[in-house]
């Protein structure tokens, strides 16, 4: 009998008949003989209308107060699919992530799972009783409520699964959610982007970190921490999805397997005297404290001063403005911000062993008229900030440069893994 976490996305459980087909996807996995926990988003977009409430009430919400608020959306749909489990005969029983035991820190808005509390889910899940858990929240030691950033349910999902080792039972985690797979780039970005059948763990937290929405970053993390192999399939279309699982050798055919955009970054620049000490250590430590990730870090030195830029997403600028500007103050150096800016990644394990990727890269933006205003790179990516306004024609060209469109035969031939689950 094998364990699987289930978790239904936003789209997927949008409205109650779309609820009522994933409560009927819950209980066919049940009856061929499976145990499962399911995870759930908020409605639709849910989560957006209660921003939307809170800021209509006060120009910059109170975090805690705004993790109260937005924890209700997933309140709302746990509640309505166990009740669509039980109307089907399957007993279930909704949970908020307190009930369900997720602690995490309590940086809220962004707070980081620290453990998970045994024991309620596994004796519902002896007893025969669904655990239907609202995703994305979790509780501090000090009781308060808190919210893992934005599309974290699928982090509550991953935890769960490692947690419950759903691997050693032969299950496993399924995200399901409105595209059936993890494509070589946002396929409603990119119309010819290819499905992929599998990819490893560093790619897919490469390419979620640097803007395929697919994944939570932080879930593809605990999945390669505990091995947890991860489905990724469509809610409501049979498919047989894209399985993220430990690197292959055969994986390093590809130098490149992906590429994502990332939009609406802002980049704050800091100028400060050349021999100022510990200036960097003061921000970087005062942005970590509030869970802040800082995406690119540049310094360079202009005659006797430093230029120190870092960029964020927007979602985290007002505050991470806020954070650095009193650092800043305190030692006499200048801020600067901007905003509009994107940034073009490739992405592929295959890059370790592969010479020239950069150059293609480079070459596709520049014959595209792509002005490129930094580069960074790791083993298995290269990164470029671009103008907002290039960024789309920038994905089009390193898609289209690296071969990666369907029907150009780099994707499409990869080895398709038996599919796990039902
Ligand atoms: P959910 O609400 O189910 O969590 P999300 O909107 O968070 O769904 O994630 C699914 C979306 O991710 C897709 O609709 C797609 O537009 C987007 N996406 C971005 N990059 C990719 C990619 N490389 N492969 C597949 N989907 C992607
Ligand atoms: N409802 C939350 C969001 O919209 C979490 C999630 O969907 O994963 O970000
Ligand atoms: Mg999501």
């Amino acid at each position: 009998m094998a364990l699987f976490v289930q978790k239904f996305g936003g789209t997927s459980v949008g409205d109650t008949d779309r609820m009522k087909a994933a409560a009927a996807r819950v209980a066919a996995t049940r009856a061929s003989g499976h145990r499962v926990v399911v995870v759930v988003s908020a409605m639709g977009h849910a989560t957006d209308e209660l921003i939307g409430l809170a800021e209509r009430v006060s120009a910059l919400p109170d975090h805690r107060e705004l993790d109260l608020l937005m924890s209700t959306g997933e309140l709302v749909s746990c509640s309505l699919f166990a009740m669509a489990l039980r109307e089907r005969g399957v007993p279930a029983e909704g949970l908020t992530g307190a009930q369900a035991g997720i602690r995490t820190d309590g940086v809220h808005g962004r707070a980081r799972i620290t453990r998970i509390d045994r024991g309620r889910i596994a004796r519902m899940l002896e007893t025969g009783v669904v655990p239907v858990v609202a995703g994305f929240q979790g509780v501090s030691d000090a009781g308060e409520i808190t919210t893992l950033g934005r599309g974290g349910s699928d982090t509550t999902a991953v935890a769960l699964a490692a947690h419950l080792r759903v691997a050693d039972t032969g299950g496993c985690c399924e995200i399901f959610t409105d595209v059936d797979g993890v494509y070589t780039a946002d396929p409603r970005r990119v119309r010819s982007a290819a499905k992929l059948s599998r990819i490893s763990y560093e790619e897919m937290l490469e390419l979620a970190a640097l803007g395929a929405g697919v994944m939570h970053a932080r879930a593809v993390m605990f999945g390669e921490k505990f091995a947890v192999p991860i489905h990724v399939r469509h809610s409501q279309l049979p498919d047989r999805g894209t399985m993220i699982t430990r690197e292959t050798p055969d994986m390093e055919e590809l130098a490149v397997v992906g590429c994502a955009l990332k939009e609406d970054l802002g980049r704050i620049s800091v100028r400060g005297l050349r021999n100022a000490r510990g200036l960097q250590g003061g921000i970087f430590a005062a942005l970590a404290d509030r869970n802040i990730v800082v995406d690119d870090i540049m310094q360079t030195e202009q005659g006797d001063a430093t230029v120190l830029a870092f960029t964020v997403d927007h979602g985290d600028l007002a505050d991470a403005k806020q954070i650095v500007g009193g650092v800043v103050a305190q030692a006499g150096s200048e801020m600067q911000v901007e905003v509009g800016l994107s940034k073009v990644s490739v992405v592929g394990v295959g890059m370790k062993s592969h010479a020239g990727v950069a150059s293609r890269m480079f070459r596709a933006l520049g014959d595209a008229s792509v002005l490129i205003h930094n580069i960074t790179t790791s083993e298995i990516k290269i990164s470029c900030i671009v103008d907002k306004a290039d960024g789309q024609r920038a994905l089009d060209a390193v898609h289209a440069a690296f071969g990666l469109a369907l029907g150009d035969g780099a994707t499409v031939g990869m080895q398709t893994d038996s599919v796990v689950g039902p």
